[in-house]
Order: C-alpha cells, then structure tokens, then sequence
C-alpha cells in the first residue's frame, strides 16, 4: 500500500471491503454486545496481555458482580482481585478499581466522554482510551493494538516500515483509514482483522479481506519466537478436616508479601523447597508469559508440615475452609491446583464443558 497514491476511492473500498467481512466474520464476544463505556473499559482491560478465550468467562462473571462503576468503586480490593484469579497480571485489577474509585470521588462516577480525557485514568493508555471513545462514543480516533499495527505494517510494506519515525507514520496511515462515520465498529474490524487472519507467524492471506492493498502479503515480519523457560516447581496440599458435624475441609494457604514484585497480597499453596515423600498428587503445567512452570503438588500431613521452623518461615499464613476458597484473591495457578484436585468448586463453565480455557488444559 502506497498512502501518498492512496485516492479517497481507495480507501472507502478498503473500508467497504474490510467491514462487510467483518460483518461476517466477527466472533460473538459478549463485549461487543454494549456499547456501555464501562463494560467496553473492563474488557480492554482485562484482554492486555490475556487471551480472549479466558477473558470471556472472567468478564461475565466480573460484570455480574460489578455491573457499574459504582459497584466496583465501592467494592473491597480483594473481593475485585478474586475476579481477576486466572487473568493474570493484578496491577490492571488494582489500577482499574482505583480509577474507578476516582471517578466515584471526583467526577460524578461516569467515564471521561473524549479519549484526550480518557487517557489521563490511571492505566488507560492511547490504545484504550481510543478503543474506548471510539467504541462507546463514536469518537474517530484509530485505536491501535499490538494486532492493529502488524496489520498496518504488513500493509505498508517492507519499504515503508524501514524509514524512520515508524510509529508516527504508523498512526498517520491508521487516521486515513479510519471510517469515521463508524470509527468503533471500523477500529474492531482492524483488531479482528490481525486476532484471526493476519497472524503474527503464518497470515491467512488468502482469506484476507484486503489483500489487495498489501505491500507484503504475509512476505515479511515472521515474529521472533519467544524463548522459552522451563522451571521445575513443588508445592504442598495441606488441608485439615473442619470440626464437628460438617463434611468440609480446610487448606492451609499463604499470602504473597504486599511487596512481591508479583501478585502482592494473593493466596496461594506453600511452596517446598525439595519434593516430598511419595508420589504428587497431581502434576500441572502452568505457562506464564515466556516462563513454562512444571508443578508437582504433594500432600502433606498437617502435623508434619506445620513444624516450629516451618511455622517461622510460613509469615503470613490461614486456614481457609473449602467453600470460602472462592471468594479469596487466590493466584492463578493455586485456583487451577485446588479446581484440579476437587478441593474448590469448579465454575459452572467448566463443569458444562464449556469456556474457561487456561483451566482444563495444559495437564501433564
Ligand atoms: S494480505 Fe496477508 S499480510 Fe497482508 S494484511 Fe492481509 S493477512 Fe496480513
């Protein structure tokens, strides 16, 4: 694509073209049934960095519990923080409920109309606050992702991306294209566009919808594959029965220091330093960015865990019955264990079979 020779015909048939195929091919997510500000800023959110799949059974369940602002400026930290167990990186939790804290306490609790004001959130960035404005406003401003820009790159071709001042350029050629009577629509027609054919190894170009204004047509930009770190770690299954007439069971779980460089102030496992005598009780992989965590969890006896030295090293420990296991921040990786060994109540979507990918798969 040469932008210099790019006629306004030209691009009202890129946007024809890109949008009827959209029309057909956009995959049903419950985000794309609102137009309500703050639900479309939950799910930018929550997909930084999380895979779509995941993020549908998390954002259903978070919009239940918190259906407005309000609800979730005036929520407790950890309860909001045990809605974001299994989407991973907590700041985007924390920051998302002190932004919306601050807009309780200082603007009336409603978002900012303009993606300019939106932008000055805590944790909303130019990608979000377009997605955003565009989205729930109809503001023509070009959202663009990590997915937009290898659309556009691909678009532009080898040439162009060589020249200097790359991102610049990158936001010029996103605003010429941009449909501006339906700048929302059009901005998830890119993002769809680069989430489903124009991959980042292998582009499905022959079912591209503008393959014909593509400077490189898959040729080029193969992503550097990541590389992959494999750790070996041990956990302990510590539970005690509940006294009296009750069949429930406790765990015993401790908490992240508020310090931890990450996932401060979550409940997990105790990890052991050696695995423990006997077979695991189960055997997981859990993938967390570019690191592969090969997790063996051992039962152990209460008594023989909870010796003085481990009671010392234990600082921040608690006994947590099973049925109170959901309403704890508990980490990812603790949830999927507990889920796994049929200490903690599987979600209804993982019961019926269906969503909460990330849960049921990556057993060893
Ligand atoms: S033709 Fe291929 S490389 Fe070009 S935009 Fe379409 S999918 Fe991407």
């Amino acid at each position: 694509m040469e932008t210099a020779t790019l006629t306004e015909q030209d691009r009202e048939e890129f946007r024809l073209l890109l949008l009827s195929w959209f029309r057909l091919h956009a995959r049903d997510l419950p985000w794309r049934q609102t137009r309500d500000p703050y639900r479309i800023w939950v799910s930018e959110v929550m997909l930084q960095q999380t895979r779509v799949a995941t993020v549908i059974a998390r954002y259903t369940q978070f919009i239940q519990r918190f259906p407005s602002l309000v609800s979730l400026a005036l929520a407790r930290e950890d309860e909001v923080l045990t809605l974001w167990s299994g989407l991973g990186y907590y700041r985007r939790a924390r920051m998302l409920h002190s932004a919306a804290q601050l807009l309780v306490n200082e603007h009336g609790g409603s978002l900012p109309h303009t993606s300019q004001e939106l932008r000055r959130l805590p944790g909303v960035g130019d990608y979000t606050a377009a997605a955003i404005a565009s989205i729930a406003r109809n503001e023509a401003v070009a959202a663009m992702d990590g997915n937009v820009e290898r659309v556009l790159m691909r678009l532009l071709g080898k040439s162009a991306t060589r020249r200097s001042g790359l991102p610049a350029r990158l936001k010029e050629v996103a605003g010429l294209l941009l449909d501006p009577k339906v700048p929302g629509t059009f901005n998830q027609a890119m993002m769809e566009l680069g989430a489903t054919v124009c991959l980042p190894r292998a582009p499905r170009c022959t079912d591209c919808p503008v393959e014909k204004f593509c400077g490189t047509k898959g040729e080029h930009v193969a992503a550097p594959r990541k590389q992959i770190v494999s750790r070996l770690t041990h956990y302990a299954l510590v539970k005690r029965p509940v006294g009296g007439e009750s069949k429930r069971t406790e765990v015993l779980l401790v908490q992240r220091q508020d310090n931890a460089a990450q996932m401060p102030g979550m409940w997990e496992l105790p990890a052991i330093a050696e695995p423990a005598k006997g077979e695991p009780v189960l055997r997981i992989r859990h993938a967390i960015t570019n690191t592969n965590f090969y997790v063996e969890v051992f039962e152990v006896k209460a008594d023989k865990f909870l010796t003085a030295r481990n009671q010392r090293k234990l600082e921040r420990h608690d006994w947590v019955v099973d049925s109170r296991l959901g309403e704890i921040p508990l980490t990812g990786l603790a949830r999927k264990i507990l889920m796994r060994l049929d200490v903690m109540a599987k979600p209804r979507e993982v019961r019926s079979g269906k969503a909460l990918p990330g849960l049921d798969r990556d057993f060893l």
